[in-house]
């Protein structure tokens, strides 16, 4: 089966839908390959990208920056609190426990390694949400 040369009035509706987001994964590569071959395309994409681009920041970029900069610091402050709370707790909790000789050691190792898991889990998130809150929330249109 070879690929089918698709001709550009095909490919139009196409540049416009990647603008909107709008295309399956099939329809954008698609697109790419006949980008890659075709210079008209190619520079009716560009064109088309650079105007809607303009458009797009000139109506949103204040709003939408603004909320989510305050949005992500008051998610910052949220989890610092929580750190903050939940470390002097935790360590005062499984100091209590390990001091308990009543418990046997196999559930001390069982709870132990819940905790941890938990620990993990956690650590995991707050890892993730550092590394939202650093990736710029514009990103650039993708073929
Ligand atoms: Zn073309």
């Amino acid at each position: 089966m070879t690929q089918q040369e698709q001709p550009c009035q095909n490919i139009e509706p196409l540049i416009s839908g990647a603008l909107d987001n709008e295309l399956t994964q099939q329809q954008r590569q698609q697109l790419h390959l006949h980008l890659a071959s075709c210079e008209a395309c190619a520079n009716l994409y560009r064109e088309l990208a650079e105007q809607r681009g303009a458009v797009k920041l000139g109506v949103q970029t204040n709003d939408v920056l603004n909320e989510s900069q305050s949005t992500r610091i008051w998610n910052a402050i949220g989890w610092s609190l929580l750190v903050l709370g939940l470390i002097p707790l935790v360590i005062y909790a499984i100091y209590q426990f390990s001091q308990d000789t009543s418990i046997p050691w196999w559930i001390k190792l069982t709870i132990g390694t819940t905790v941890l898991g938990l620990i993990l889990l956690f650590i995991n998130v707050l890892r993730q949400r550092m590394q939202a809150a650093k990736s710029d929330p514009y990103k650039k249109v993708n073929l």
